[in-house]
């Protein structure tokens, strides 16, 4: 940075699309402004932290006008280089306020402004002088031998606040302080991480198969520079063996490994796992965290002291004191991107972030995200490959049941009902799918048509029978359930459709020797609830699983050898371009589930649709052959991989605020817009009114990535002077992974 510079540049917590020029304090050299620092600053009315981005010899700002910083916060920046340039970085690509970005990275007592070096607490204990003394030579003291007799107890200390809990104590303490028998040192506040070899590992892994080899080598060999690997291994084929051979191959070189996994509901699983098999300290951070306890997280491994750190997305921007290798399992999975405020995708992020590092990173899915095998064609990624099942387990035999034909009875068509007599009968376990949860979609009248709506969605209220109530899965409006229909008075209330809390209803009724476990996100709200269903379900047999997505992911079920999937049809006619590739996913993931152990699977799917051509795509050709078909379809219509999207959405509580809005901000964009970008809108998505608002977007494409940024920038400039600004909430979305 320039000596001389007048200028510090603060990055502060704010809406505001820009860093803020400030003056340096008047008791520092201003050439000690080093980027990453936190500083205190005044802002608005009160002071804020904020984080310096940079220096200037001059600022536009009339230098009377300019403030001064008012401290120094820190010595050493607070982010690695690599995450501070990545958080930079992705500000400018996601057009996210730099402030909200940077101090939004941050662990909750650090954006206050908390040191960040270890907190301390005074212990005591005894001298030399004070080991030499003999019990009971202080009769007369009677506080003070008590205190002696504590401390020869616990030769590593107690804590001033331990002793000083008892009344008398603290004058005691200071008459064995002057006999010099006691002294007083600071101790950490967090565990002193155990020192354990870096390169212990406990259990050992089964022999590698000549394909986990082979993806195991390249790895290694790619460790000390950047190279994008994707690990496309069908369920079952090991890639969680690939990985621990990458994360030792790491180890052995004393570097560190970060591991994401897509949700919280995985961490516990991938942890467990590691931490069976390496002996070395883990750092967990996910959203499930206490303020202390992500802190210490948090420094464990920019410190260094966690040689694995795993979280689920945010994590992908904690520093490291010794970068080896990024892990993303389940890169296909939605929950990579962040779907409020800093709208970013923690997949793309890690490639990045590995880029900047000179390191490693492994994407791994049985059913990659169409952009990843797109970059495999393209060789920016390096495509390694594991077709097969490890060990002795065989692929699941995949077959579409017609409702057409067959009628099913409450969703259960007579072959997917003789299946499941089979299996159960053999005493094994079954898994149905069924994406929706509650008893059925709605409550319709039977005599007049009416349909219980939400009176602040364009959408169909949920029938929850077992709370007997409506809810909307959209606004989370809750209302009873009316006695009769609020138009007609008629009684004739029915439930129309199917939810995972019917279908457990009629699944008991027909199979009474069987446990039915329900598993979605009614039965799963209370902490740990999950766990012990899975737990059940490891000990269970002659079980029937239903449940929504939750059941779909990673989760090993070994004693599943049928899948039934109610209503494929469900994912079929979405109207997102992405609706082809997430059935596609959902299926696989789901029948990826059935015959892991030595027991063959068997799947099967129900629809209305057995010749809808995707559908047969995906049963005649594995996965990526059916993706391959997906791609070519995207690139006629230049949907994502082969052209770029942004979508801008906006919404307010009048009318017509949000589209007059857009339409506005689009005449103006239109005249200045690059060549080759298209502004689509404004138009209402398909749920127009949410939660009492009215909403609507415009959708930017182009074939190129820059054309379309330098729009978007000039887009959030002119958003933020519109004068219905006030009325009106918006938010950008860079590469949306939904279309509405
Ligand atoms: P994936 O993550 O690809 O779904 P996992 O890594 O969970 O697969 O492996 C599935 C099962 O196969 C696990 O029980 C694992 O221990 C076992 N396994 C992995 N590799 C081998 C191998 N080379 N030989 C035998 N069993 C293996
Ligand atoms: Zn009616
Ligand atoms: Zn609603």
């Amino acid at each position: 940075m320039t000596t001389g510079a007048r200028i510090w540049q603060v990055a502060v917590h704010s809406p505001l699309h820009q860093e803020f020029d400030y003056l340096p304090p008047t008791d520092v050299a201003p050439d000690l402004a080093v980027e990453g620092l936190r500083v205190r600053v005044p802002f608005g009315r009160g002071t804020r932290v904020g984080i310096i981005t940079g220096t200037a010899a001059a600022s536009r700002i009339d230098a009377k006008r300019l403030k001064r910083v008012l401290a120094l916060i820190d010595t050493q920046p607070i982010l690695s280089p690599d995450v501070f340039r990545l958080l930079l970085w992705a500000a400018d690509y996601y057009h996210y306020p730099p402030g909200e970005v940077l101090i939004g990275a941050l662990p909750a007592p650090l954006r206050r402004g908390d040191s960040v070096t270890a907190r301390t607490r005074q212990h005591w204990r005894l001298t030399t002088a004070g080991h030499a003394c003999v019990p009971g030579s202080l009769r007369r003291a009677p506080r003070q031998e008590l205190l002696m007799q504590r401390l020869t107890a616990a030769p590593q200390g107690i804590s001033a606040q331990e002793l000083l809990a008892d009344s008398g104590a603290r004058a005691a303490l200071r008459a064995l302080h002057a006999k010099g028998r006691v002294e007083s040192f600071e101790l950490a506040e967090e565990d002193a991480a155990p020192s354990a070899s870096i390169t212990a590992t406990l259990e050992t892994g089964p022999a590698l198969n000549d394909s986990q080899r082979a993806a195991t080598t390249a790895i290694e060999a790619a460790l000390g520079r950047f190279q994008p690997f994707l690990l496309d291994g069908v369920t079952g084929s090991g890639k969680t063996e690939v990985y621990f051979h990458a994360i030792e191959g790491a180890l052995r070189t004393g570097r560190q490994t970060l591991l994401l996994v897509p949700e919280i509901g995985l961490t516990p699983q991938m942890v467990e796992r590691v931490r069976r098999r390496f002996s070395v300290p883990l750092a967990v951070l996910h959203s499930g965290l206490s303020d202390g306890e992500r802190l210490a997280a948090w420094r464990a491994a920019a410190e260094g002291r966690a040689p694995i750190v795993i979280g689920t997305r945010s994590a992908v921007f904690v520093p490291l004191e010794r970068p080896g290798i990024i892990i993303v399992d389940e890169e296909h999975d939605a929950s990579y991107k962040q779907q409020d405020g800093f709208r970013y995708h923690a997949r793309d992020l890690a490639v990045v972030r590995a880029q900047y590092l000179k390191i490693p990173v492994v994407l791994g899915s049985a059913t990659p995200a169409l952009e990843s095998l797109h970059n495999c064609r393209q060789d920016r990624y390096q495509h390694l490959i594991l077709a097969m099942r490890a060990g002795t387990a065989t692929p699941p035999e995949i077959r579409l049941v017609s409702l057409r034909e067959q009628a099913a009875e409450h969703g259960i068509s007579p072959v997917l009902a003789r299946a499941i007599e089979r299996h159960l009968a053999s005493d094994h376990q079954v898994l149905l799918f069924l994406n929706r949860r509650g008893y059925a979609p709605t409550l319709l009248c039977h005599d007049c048509g009416w349909v219980a709506d939400c009176s602040r969605c364009d959408a169909h209220m949920i029938y929850h029978r077992a709370r007997h109530l409506l809810r909307c899965h959209h606004c989370n409006a809750e209302r009873p359930v009316p006695a009769g229909c609020p138009t007609c008075g008629s009684p004739d209330l029915r439930p129309l459709g199917q939810g995972t809390e019917q279908a457990e209803e009629v699944l008991a009724e027909r199979f009474p020797a069987a446990e039915i476990v329900r598993i979605d996100r009614d039965r799963t709200r209370r902490k740990g609830s999950l766990d012990a269903l899975f737990q059940r379900v490891q000990e269970g047999r002659r079980q029937i699983l239903l449940g929504t997505q939750m059941l779909t992911k990673g989760h090993h079920l070994p004693h599943v050898t049928l899948v039934g999937i109610l209503a494929a049809d469900q994912g079929l006619f979405g109207a997102d371009f992405r609706a082809g590739e997430r059935m596609g996913q959902l299926i696989v993931q789901v029948a990826g589930r059935a015959g892991r152990a030595d027991k063959p699977g068997e799947v099967l799917i129900q629809t209305h649709h057995p010749d809808h051509p995707q559908l047969i795509a995906l049963l005649q050709h594995d996965y990526r052959g059916f993706a391959h078909g997906l791609l070519d379809e995207r690139r006629q219509a230049g949907f994502p991989p082969y052209g770029c999207l942004a979508l801008l959405r906006a919404e307010s509580v009048h009318p017509r605020a949000a589209v007059d809005f857009l339409a506005a901000l689009r005449t103006e964009l239109v005249e200045s817009a690059p060549a080759g970008v298209e502004i689509l809108g404004p138009a209402p998505p398909p749920m127009e009114r949410r939660a009492g608002r009215h909403r609507a977007q415009l959708l930017f494409s182009s074939e190129r990535r820059a054309p379309l940024h330098r729009t978007l920038a000039a887009a959030v400039q002119r958003l933020q002077k519109l004068p219905q600004t006030g009325k009106v909430r918006w938010s950008l979305d860079v590469d949306p992974i939904d279309e509405y």
